[in-house]
């Protein structure tokens, strides 16, 4: 046989296949949109959870990569299969029944990829609409965060083997590679999530002379903090690092509670803490008062936040020294009541934390106390809060009290 000849072989059998599958192109043809409907709203969430999430994402990872492209020809291809293959039960074993096996594939294949792309547009979005969504959707903002692989290598004990070694070389050349059990049974990097309180576009929640502002204060604490609390090898998250957050106030609570539930599923909740910073007010007024003092909140009743807790105390009695002095010198210049304890305790429960329904600790899965660090319609507690020493002490009681949590 010729050369033309096996041309005309090869464009005669594509033809019939052509020909055979003709009825279902149309649905292929549907498919495909659906499938790149739902890349692309992948793609749109990734940019606003790179966006949301600076300190979570590398910057060169938002465009797509080589790797994306060849999983959505897979995925296309899968597609194609399974309406070839439902094309062909219908013709020769489906075909009496009343229902059309393609129709049906291609029904399935469009429902789950729209269901998908709704995943993907309500996750890590404010708007109402999104968070009606989410109570039945599943929230994928977190399969958007890049974790170094230093931290994956923290956290199984070894390096994952689909990054590589960087040389190229398949990992562990030769020898044996560690057990499944001993994966396991090495110790997890503890995970401490961060809270910011409130945000710049929140009215309020500032001293009666707008000086000292509470979302600032939280953020510039956080600044001190993380870096201390990384050096200690722990994997720290922050749940709203941006100075604007979004509102209303009950749509950014239940943002923070989803992204720290988020990593509590990944990395295990009894391996996490959160922590939500603040700074305490005794009036909505507008006015100064006279309370003042430090105290850390968990939820109602017994909690696994209860040791953190005592952990907490400890650490503002031994690092709030300077503070206690100026609570002394304030007291003499009448900007306390006399009887104000540096340390606001409730001890009728055999501890010594505050316990109230705050909603970041009631809907986070894991261990989760409140701080409240000092009064913002305080003179003297301000001025103690403003001053760097002042900030300096505060991020060093919450890193004793992590740590020591973290050594029991
Ligand atoms: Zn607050």
């Amino acid at each position: 046989m010729n050369s033309e000849r096996i041309y005309q072989f090869i464009f005669s059998f594509g033809s019939a296949v052509t020909t055979a599958l003709s009825p279902t192109l149309p649905y292929i043809l549907l498919c495909t949109v659906a499938v790149l409907a739902d890349c692309f709203t992948a793609w749109q969430l990734d940019k606003r959870v790179r966006k949301t999430y600076p300190d979570k994402t590398s910057k060169n990872s938002g465009k797509f990569k080589s790797s994306h492209f060849g999983s959505v020809l897979i995925t296309l291809l899968q597609v194609y299969l399974l309406l070839i293959f439902a094309h062909f039960l219908h013709v020769y074993v489906t075909g009496s029944l009343p229902f059309n096996a393609l129709k049906l594939a291609a029904g399935l294949v469009i429902g789950w990829q729209l269901w998908s792309c709704l995943e993907n547009m309500s996750s890590c979005n404010g708007a109402k609409w999104a968070m009606v969504l989410q109570q039945i959707m599943v929230d994928k903002t977190a399969r958007h965060f890049d974790i170094d692989p230093a931290v994956l290598e923290g956290l199984t004990g070894r390096r994952p083997e689909h990054l590589g070694d960087g040389t190229g070389e398949p990992m562990n050349n030769g020898r044996q590679r560690p057990s499944a059990f001993m994966a396991t049974t090495l110790k997890p990097k503890p995970v401490v999530i961060l809270g910011t309180a409130h945000g710049s576009n929140v009215p309020g929640k500032c001293s009666p002379d707008g000086k000292f502002r509470e979302y600032r204060f939280s953020r510039d604490v956080i600044a001190l903090l993380k870096p201390k609390l990384e050096s200690l090898g722990y994997l720290v998250f922050v749940d709203m690092p941006s100075d604007e957050v979004p509102s209303p106030q009950n749509t950014e609570l239940s943002l923070r509670c989803r992204y720290v539930n988020g990593i509590c599923a990944k990395f295990g909740k009894d391996n996490c803490v959160y922590v939500s910073i603040h700074v305490n007010a005794a009036g909505a007024d507008g006015k100064w008062h006279l309370a003042g003092g430090w105290c850390c909140y968990t939820s109602n009743g017994r909690t696994k936040a209860d040791t953190l807790a005592e952990c907490f105390y400890d650490a503002a009695i031994t690092n709030l020294h300077s503070y206690i002095a100026y609570m002394d010198e304030g007291k003499h210049r009448g900007e306390y009541t006399e009887k104000q304890n540096p340390f606001r305790m409730d001890r009728s429960d055999g501890d010594r934390d505050l316990e109230a329904d705050f909603y970041v600790l009631r809907h986070t899965n894991c261990a989760a106390v409140l701080t409240e660090n000092l009064f913002q319609d305080n003179r003297a507690d301000v001025e103690f809060l403003s001053s760097q020493a002042g900030k300096e002490a505060i991020a060093a009681l919450h890193l004793d009290a992590i740590k020591s949590l973290f050594a029991k």
